[in-house]
């Protein structure tokens, strides 16, 4: 293969030139990072898995109208994406208090919350992530006010489809981050969902023992990384029953093949 020219490296992704114009190649690491870098490891074969995680619940908020970035899965590790111009706002939706939510304002993780709380962080590693509000947002001109009601708006239909589609199959939506893009047609921009979806920026709770299947695992020093993201994908029906390794398998016998 032709080397392409690389656009972007992040801490769990890769982005290259796509073929077309407008479009991106988005490739998945096995790197993994928390605490704003501050902790770094590699979890065998997450990048395989949350490309396919990521390709199947943005391809179900497709169907349910939310416009995005995802175009097509490519391999096991890349997928081919439109090119957007980030908004350097993270979306964090809350459903169960966690996390940074429990320690800033001291309630109590697993506390389910009365109410949906979305939250934004100014993108920005050096700052490490501040919390922002609206206000900052219209103030620094970050995003405007239509496009942070898009982004409200598109926010709680993805929570409530995600919340419907992981309570079917046992686990509970604790909280996720989501990312948005402009999409630039003729001057003019449109907001679509960008990033990925995957247990790296969600908190995913079996629902009968609340046993983490998220990077929480890394984050906490609790092991079982891969098999838990493995257990999630398995559960959305993304693995065959009974062959666990099935996704990392193939990408070895891929590999020995040489492509
Ligand atoms: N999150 C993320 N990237 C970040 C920060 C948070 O994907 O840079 C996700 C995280 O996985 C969790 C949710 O957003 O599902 C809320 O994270 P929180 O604010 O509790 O921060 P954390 O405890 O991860 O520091």
């Amino acid at each position: 293969m032709t080397r392409r020219r690389q656009i972007y490296e992040g801490k769990a992704k890769i982005l290259y030139e796509g073929p077309e114009p407008g479009t991106l190649i988005q490739y998945f690491k096995d790197d993994a990072t928390a605490f704003n870098a501050q902790k770094k490891g590699t979890i065998n074969g997450k990048g395989v898995l949350n490309n396919r995680i990521s390709e199947h619940i943005f391809t179900l908020l497709g169907t349910i109208g939310i416009p995005h970035h995802f175009m097509r899965r490519l391999n096991m590790r890349e997928q081919l994406i439109r090119q957007v111009e980030i908004i350097p706002i993270e979306v964090v939706i809350r459903n169960v208090a966690a996390g940074s939510l429990s320690k800033r304002l001291g309630i109590e993780e697993g506390q389910q919350l009365p109410r949906t709380i979305i939250e934004y962080y100014y993108k920005d590693d050096a700052l490490g992530d501040p919390l922002v509000t609206d206000e900052h947002i219209a103030c620094f001109g970050w995003a405007s006010q239509e496009e942070m009601h898009d982004i409200a708006d598109m926010a709680i239909r993805v929570n409530d489809f995600m919340c419907g589609l992981f309570a079917g199959v046992g686990i509970k939506l604790v909280d996720f981050k989501l990312e948005f893009g402009r999409l630039w047609e003729n001057e003019y921009a449109r907001v679509i969902l960008a990033d990925e979806i995957s247990p790296d920026g969600c908190r995913l709770w079996d629902m009968v023992t609340n046993e983490k299947l998220d990077k929480d695992r890394f984050r906490r020093d609790l092991g079982g990384e891969v098999e838990a993201y493995q257990e999630v994908a398995r559960r959305l029906g993304l693995l065959p029953e009974g062959a666990d390794n099935v996704v990392l398998d193939l990408e070895t016998q891929r590999k020995k093949r040489g492509r």
